[in-house]
């Protein structure tokens, strides 16, 4: 099968613009000590610019002020912008709200909705309204949301949600929140679920906490970028906040994550390429043991591997890619699970290995690497964690063999059925050298 990722000369120099865009404006924000609120004020001549270009939110489609890129144009691009922590918010396609705006455009397709577009779409992709995504819950298994146990019943003209979630990213400063409810249990798990537009301000609504976690181990409430607990009692939403039809919950969360996943890859490939800039430096800079870094062996070995894993992450998510763009996110399930694992794991050992030959200097706040290290590790648990990615690629490739008591290969079986396909000619063969 042929492979072709190549772009057009027209978007290779616009990656060139975002390249140079990132480093030279993006970069300097990281080390300035603001709150969210100035690095919003900072950044809009910034958003202004990447507006002009038309680069703002391209993951929509173009009909929603996108750009109709395709996936492996994206893919291209959020390798560029990941780099940087603030890149995505610069483009207008930081998490949770990229995702939730990917959301309710499927939703308000699948069902004719174009009300969705004037209430939340616009302000999201505006920036005027922030979101959370609520659908993981403390006290169930986030890895198999079969077992989800927050309720939505239907009274009258409105749902009536009741549940605790948790690790809703941008919880505790979202003006809506888009919900993973049970609106039908007596339905298959898959087609028994729903998401729903729950403002933040709606009563019944708690922010219990915010979560301190690896990112912020002594969390300040209310921060961007914070994970918040939040019950939900007795909240009623009009009808109209259900998105999508009832009981399409899992299949707007899969239209959410596929593509995200891309992205997220292609984002964690900027993060590592950044790490692995670092120990190259590093290594050509630091002299011990009677050697510059750069002349161990166990150095060249890390630096080496890295560029392997980075090249082979870079290509199979190209792929995955591209096959999504030519097949869709169905068709391209395995190579999108493959590339979660894999490039979750390729990030978190390039910035370790980073890490590790900056010694007290990578373990200090005085570079990156101690902060993208703490990162790379929740890429390993969320958007699923890699153990249930892994298990999906080996059950679909497994459907492609079938159990046999005496192995396939086993060597006296074979033989066997060799002497006797070659009969003829290992007669005549004996005969000769008789
Ligand atoms: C930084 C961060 C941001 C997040 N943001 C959001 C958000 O905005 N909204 C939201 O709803 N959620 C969010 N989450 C939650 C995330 O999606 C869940 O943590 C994730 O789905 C895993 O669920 P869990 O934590 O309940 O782990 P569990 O389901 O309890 O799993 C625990 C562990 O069990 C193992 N495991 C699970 N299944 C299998 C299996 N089949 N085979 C082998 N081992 C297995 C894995 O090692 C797994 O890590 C976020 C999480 C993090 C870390």
């Amino acid at each position: 099968m042929a492979w072709d990722f190549e772009t057009e000369p027209e978007f290779e120099e616009q990656l060139a613009w975002m390249r140079e865009f990132t480093r030279e404006e993006i970069f300097p924000i990281e080390t300035l000590d603001l709150s969210y609120e100035d690095v919003l004020k900072v950044i809009a001549p910034l958003q202004d610019e990447v507006r002009r270009r038309g680069l703002w939110a391209a993951h929509l489609p173009p009909e929603l002020g996108g750009t109709g890129f395709g996936q492996v144009r994206l893919g291209l691009m959020h390798e560029v912008l990941g780099q940087s922590p603030y890149g995505p918010l610069v483009f207008g396609n930081n998490a949770p709200d990229s995702g939730n705006a990917e959301l309710l455009a499927v939703g308000m397709e699948m069902t004719d909705r174009h009300d969705i577009r004037e209430r939340w779409l616009e302000p999201l992709l505006a920036g005027t309204m922030r979101s959370g995504f609520s659908m993981t819950e403390p006290h169930t298994a986030g890895s198999d949301p079969k077992l989800l146990s927050t309720t939505a019943v239907r009274d009258g003209d409105e749902w009536v949600i009741n549940g605790r979630k948790w690790y809703t990213s941008n919880g505790s400063v979202a003006d809506i929140l888009i919900v993973m409810a049970v609106s039908n249990p007596d339905a298959h798990p898959y087609q028994g679920s729903s998401m729903f537009v729950v403002p933040v301000t709606t009563p019944g609504v708690t922010i219990v906490r915010d979560v301190g976690s690896m990112d912020d181990p002594r969390v300040v409430y209310g921060r961007f970028g914070n994970h918040a607990e939040i019950t939900y009692e007795d909240v009623r939403v009009p009808a109209d906040h259900l998105i999508g039809p009832e009981g399409s919950g899992f299949m707007l969360a899969q239209a959410r994550l596929g593509p995200g996943r891309i992205h997220h890859c292609m984002r964690w490939l900027g993060q590592s390429q950044r790490a692995f800039d670092m120990m190259c430096e590093r290594a050509l800079s630091r002299f011990t043991h009677g050697s510059m870094l750069a002349e161990k062996q166990t150095v060249q070995n890390w630096i080496a591997d890295s560029r392997a894993e980075m090249h082979a992450a870079r290509l199979m998510t190209l792929q995955a890619a591209w096959k999504m763009d030519r097949e869709g996110a169905a068709a391209a399930r395995v190579e999108i699970a493959m590339i979660k694992y894999y490039g979750a794991t390729v990030l978190y050992n390039v910035i370790d290995r980073s890490l590790q030959v900056h010694g007290s200097l990578g373990y200090s706040a005085d570079l990156p690497l101690e902060a993208m290290y703490r990162w790379a590790r929740a890429a390993r648990i969320y958007d699923g964690p890699d153990e249930v990615h892994r298990q999906t690629v080996a059950r679909q490739t497994l459907k492609d063999y079938r159990p046999s008591e005496v192995p396939t290969e086993f060597i006296p079986a074979r033989a066997e059925r060799a002497r006797e396909k070659f009969a003829e000619a290992l007669e005549l063969l004996t005969a000769a050298n008789a």
